[in-house]
């Protein structure tokens, strides 16, 4: 079976939020502010956006705290009025869910588990904050596998009752242009994703 065009589902919605006159509250996870750059850029003219860092699989904890200040940078050299919630580290969670599956390769069981965790999180958060969508900076990424965050996506907006924002970022040279705005602010890119294992591999 095909699988769907997020990158398309996504222009589809934005175009009919342009037709409507609709900004809606978008509660977007970020990964990481080299990702989260093109992705601001390309949504922020739609949507009212609070950030949300949180990304339990990071160690250790000094590279933690350097991706949130990029975040943080990044948002302010950018110029935009955009709130930004993070979570103190604690990395408990994740060792749980990674617990057996500490040689899976990239994009295996412990990576879905991975995603999973942060998904749910942000959707659970995007409830307490009354917003209208959420979604994830993490389809931009060539590593990551976009249909199964977009279907995890769905499914835990069944279960938190906040709709998801489907998306394929890398779609209109997405990834290409977070490499040139990490280039404009000078962005800390980091050389693995961001859990001891990958650590291990990069
Ligand atoms: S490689 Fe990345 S997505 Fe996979 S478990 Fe580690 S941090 Fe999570």
């Amino acid at each position: 079976m095909q699988k769907p065009n997020y990158g398309r589902i996504l222009d589809e919605k934005l175009a009919e939020l342009g037709r409507n006159n609709e900004r809606p509250r978008l509660f977007l996870h970020a990964c990481c502010a080299p990702c989260s750059s093109y992705v601001l850029e390309y949504l922020h003219g739609h949507f009212d956006i609070t950030l949300f860092f949180f990304n339990p699989n990071i160690a250790p904890e000094e590279e933690y705290e350097y991706r949130k200040s990029e975040l943080k940078r990044l948002v302010a050299e950018m110029g935009l009025d955009i709130p930004i919630i993070d979570e103190d580290y604690d990395p408990t969670p994740f060792y749980e869910l990674a617990r057996g599956l500490e040689e899976a390769p990239e994009r295996g069981e412990r990576c879905r588990r991975c995603i999973g965790l942060r998904l749910e999180r942000t959707g659970e958060r995007a409830k307490e904050h009354g917003a209208d969508y959420f979604t994830t900076t993490l389809t931009i990424s060539p590593h990551k596998d976009a249909a199964f965050i977009n279907e995890y996506g769905a499914e835990t907006a069944e279960r938190c009752g906040v709709a998801y924002l489907h998306s394929d970022f890398k779609k209109h040279e997405g990834y290409k242009r977070s490499i040139e705005l990490s280039g404009k602010y000078s962005l800390y890119r980091q050389d693995y994703c961001g859990c001891i294992y990958s650590r291990k591999l990069r």
